[in-house]
């Protein structure tokens, strides 16, 4: 009876990579309730803490409900001004003015937009689109940059094709879990009460083994718990590889190492110079170290990720490191196991141990352990890893050496074996990686910098041949150098929070302020990026709005608009859609000069002319409009500021041409955008379903073939292509695959590449190095940064759910009681943090879920008053651009 009237239906959660499957209750176009979907494959009826609050983050006292521009006391723009609410129209009228002028001075690089791995699948193909083949700009990047990018080049080095071969089921079946920098029960809880399942239901044949910097919740469960020292954990893989092949070679699983793999390594002479011992390939200047005080101290003045070469600010020398970064070469067995001697236990146990109350033998034998439970015959192993992986200068490498150890043992894309990359964000994978929102991509794996590739595109996107500039546009930290150098003057930040969640971040937010810039924010609530911008827009949050996701075991989810936006706040694709109407062929697509770029961007009108375009028509025109689209798009909110309410007030009732109203405004459009978008991965080792296909279950596993998802990819049991591929038991076809033709599966061309390395993966070596910036006298201890279970990212959502909040109010400063005790501190103490970049006021905690070891302290993210990214390094792996947030030296003193 207390749930007369509600109506629920499925949808998905909005927050972790996990991807939980939710039901939604709505009653007088608002939602009431939520909980677990039993019929959700990933969670079965379960959500943690914060999924049980995906109604109320929408309805926070502060949302955002009608634009807000910054506006002198005459009305006009003012970057000094104070924020004002505006009608659609006027803001649309400032976001067009300001990016045309931007782009008139500057060409299309000019501009820039912050995208999402929590943008909706809908959302970033539209975004991506409007850049790529509308304005012809590459610089859009997602903040996942900061979060899987290095999970990413490792997929592609490895295996040619991104994302995990493996997926949750594996956390049933396998007999061995090791995670690696994850702290799952509280980043992944529900995958880990899955975890817990398996633990407790085969307490003696279930290992979990928790590698992590401190003492989290995770290592409850843990048999083995081995605290290491920041950034050392790639030395560790190196020993794993190490006891191996010089101790138990029996181990190695030839039959699977000869058929389906080579060894390969390379250099990145960027960092402290590079070292792969007595390679040929190596000069005795690509063997120089750079000095590691001047890149410390480059790096606090001047915030660039090129002061660890030693180099002051200039883009060619990055463009060459760029390209000698991803270099790399097949070398013989022999080579690699040489490579590895000197990742002995003993030497290994020296660099990693981070306890320094623990002796150097009980460390070396829980080294031992881990090792032996990966090398045990028949033992299946799991290993699992997130942002402790991925945000480190060498973050690429350290997961390249996890798909070493398990592709060396054969323990890779098994059921229950296998080297599993999670990811953070709710659609990291599905949008951000598949849909290609990266300065350097396009949908299904295709690169900007390949011309085939751009011709794929263009003809999807039914563009003029030599629309898609060939030039990589800037990835999300050099956006931010952008800006700071006056090379983009309009910004537009879309479902994520940069100057929240970038590292050294009052250094951006300065240059945000004091350049000569438009800066766009489009939100739910006020969070720090959208008081740094000058226009802000209200998004319609998650339910909002149709959407899709795709989470970190390759399955994309679907969910229907379930209420009406608050206030005035619209869909980000309707707000991508209508700046396209702003403007005119005409405006983008005659020739443009484009830095870095001899020859600049070709006119293409005359394409357009011959496609049967005019140049009076607008990118609305070409990108969104097909027939139902026009016929069936959103009302119009424009004019007079206000909502048109000629639906009768609810938008979502738009009525049809049989006077019968749709099931949902926008519903089209993004079935329009879903249909053209899968158009990409068909047929080439990406397939997704139809548009209705996705409605009426509960999400599939891509590749999709002939309706039917793929459990473990590279596994021709499992999967369609690795069969297609004929080689055997496994085909890693990444590489061949690019060979494939667009469209078809059913005669594929696995021919062989140059080097023969068709259906094969690479087992890396790669050189342990030492973390850009470690303790010294004047900051002596270690800072790791994190998550807490109970929020999400930046705060902006979860601290606005008042049970949410008041179960963590603030972000603690965790340290070791001797520690404090040392300064003279006690519990609940207020004290600076202090690094080279700024330094923030917190509470220091000593008990609690998380213990460091001495010398270390740990502090979450998630608050804005504790704004601990002020204090984090800003330097990037040389390979994947990831920012590397997960240790700096701080000093403490108390406040
Ligand atoms: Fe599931 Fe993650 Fe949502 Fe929690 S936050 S319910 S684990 S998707």
């Amino acid at each position: 009876e207390a749930e007369s009237g509600w109506t629920w239906d499925k949808a998905v959660c909005r927050f972790c990579g996990t991807g939980c499957g939710i039901m939604i209750a709505t009653k007088d176009d608002k939602i009431l309730a939520v909980k677990g979907d039993p019929l959700a494959p990933v969670n079965r009826g379960l959500n943690c803490i914060k999924g049980y609050f995906n109604a109320k983050i929408m309805y926070g006292a502060d949302r955002l409900k009608k634009p807000l521009l910054r506006v002198d006391e005459n009305g006009n723009f003012s970057k000094q001004g104070k924020f004002k609410a505006v009608s659609w129209q006027r803001a649309f009228d400032e976001m067009e003015k300001h990016m045309k002028s931007a782009m008139k001075e500057l060409g299309p690089t000019g501009i820039g937009i912050f995208s999402s791995g929590q943008y909706t699948i809908m959302e970033g193909y539209a975004a991506s689109k409007l850049m790529k083949a509308g304005f012809r700009s590459h610089n859009i990047d997602p903040n996942a940059r900061h979060c899987m990018a290095s999970a990413v080049v490792a997929f592609i080095q490895a295996f040619g094709i991104d994302e995990p071969a493996g997926n949750y089921d594996d956390m049933e079946i396998t007999d061995t879990v090791v995670t690696w920098g994850a702290n799952m029960a509280e980043m992944h809880p529900i995958l880990w009460s899955r975890i817990t399942e398996n633990k407790l239901s085969h307490p003696d044949r279930t290992k979990v083994v928790n590698l992590s910097t401190y003492t989290n919740r995770t290592s409850d469960l843990a048999d083995i718990e081995i605290i290491f020292k920041p950034n050392t954990d790639l030395a560790i893989w190196n020993y794993i590889a190490h006891e191996i092949v010089y101790n138990k070679p029996e181990a190695i699983d030839w039959d699977f190492v000869k058929k389906y793999t080579v060894f390969a390594t390379g250099f990145v002479d960027i960092g402290y110079g590079m070292r792969t011992p007595d390679h040929p390939k190596f000069t005795d200047k690509e063997k120089e170290t750079v000095k590691h005080e001047v890149a410390k101290k480059l790096t606090a003045d001047e915030g660039k990720t090129l002061a660890y070469l030693g180099y002051k600010e200039g883009d060619v020398m990055e463009m060459k490191h760029r390209n000698k970064a991803v270099n790399h070469w097949i070398i013989q067995y022999e080579e690699f196991k040489k490579a590895l001697k000197p990742y002995d236990l003993d030497t290994v146990a020296n660099i990693a141990k981070g306890d320094p109350e623990e002796s150097i033998e009980d460390f070396k034998k829980k080294l031992k352990a881990l090792a032996d439970l990966y090398i045990e015959k028949g033992r299946k192993v799991c290993s699992y890893w997130t942002m402790g992986f991925n945000q480190h200068t060498r973050g690429s490498w350290v997961n390249e050496q996890a798909y070493m150890v398990h592709l060396l043992l054969g323990k890779q894309s098994k059921p229950g074996d296998g080297a599993f990359s999670l990811t953070g964000q709710p659609s990291a994978c599905g949008t951000a990686r598949e849909v290609g929102t990266f300065a350097h991509r396009l949908p299904a794996d295709m690169v900007v910098a390949n011309a085939k590739h751009r011709e794929i595109s263009e003809k999807l996107w039914k563009v003029p041949a030599g629309t898609i500039n060939p030039k990589v546009g800037s990835h999300l930290m050099k956006i931010h150098r952008d800006i700071e150098d006056g090379k983009i003057k309009f910004a537009w930040i879309n479902v994520c929070n940069p100057y929240q969640n970038t590292a050294n971040a009052n250094h951006w937010i300065k240059a945000a302020r004091q350049m000569d810039n438009f800066i766009v924010c489009s939100d739910g609530y006020p969070g720090i990026s959208a008081k740094v911008s000058d226009l802000i827009l209200p998004s319609a949050m998650i339910y909002e709005k149709w959407g899709a996701y795709g989470n970190a075991e390759r399955r994309t989810q679907h969910w229907k608009q379930q209420v009406t936006p608050v206030g005035d706040a619209m869909p980000d694709v309707w707000q991508f859609v209508e700046l396209a109407k702003r403007f005119k062929l005409k405006e983008v697509w005659g020739a443009q000069k484009v830095p870095g770029l001899k020859d600049g961007l070709p006119d293409v009108l005359e394409g357009a002319k011959e496609m049967g375009y005019s140049p009076e028509d607008t990118l609305y025109d070409v990108l969104f409009a097909n027939e139902d689209a026009k016929k069936y798009a959103w009302p119009d909110p424009i004019g007079e500021g206000k909502i048109n309410t000629e639906s009768g007030g609810d938008k979502r009732k738009v009525l049809g041409s049989d006077g019968k109203p749709f099931e949902g405004y926008g519903f089209f459009m993004h079935k329009y955008i879903w249909e053209e978008y899968r158009k990409f991965g068909i047929g080439n080792g990406h397939d997704l379903a139809d548009f209705d296909t996705y409605h009426k279950c509960r999400g599939l596993k891509w590749p999709v073939v002939d309706g039917k998802e793929t459990l473990w990819r590279f596994n021709s049991e499992y999967d369609v292509y690795a069969k297609k591929a004929d080689v055997g038991p496994f085909a890693f076809y990444g590489k061949a695959l690019k060979k494939m033709p667009q469209g078809s599966i059913s005669k594929p061309d696995m021919s062989k590449p140059k080097v023969n390395l068709a259906n094969k993966a690479k087992i890396f070596f790669r050189p342990y190095m030492e973390a850009p910036e470690v303790p010294d006298k004047e900051y002596p201890y270690w800072m790791c940064t994190g998550r807490v279970l109970e929020h999400w990212h930046s705060g902006t959502m979860t601290m606005r759910v008042p049970e949410l909040y008041r179960a963590v109010p603030e972000a603690l400063c965790y340290i070791h009681p001797k520690d404090a005790a040392d300064q003279g501190l006690t519990e609940g103490d207020l004290v600076w943090v202090e690094s080279r970049r700024g330094r923030i006021k917190a509470h220091i905690e000593t008990r609690g879920r998380n213990r460091v070891p001495r010398g270390l302290i740990y502090i979450p993210w998630f608050d804005e008053k504790v704004f601990v990214n002020k204090l984090c390094l800003d330097a990037t792996c040389p390979m994947s651009k990831e920012t590397d947030f997960k240790k700096c030296a701080v000093k403490i003193s108390k406040a």
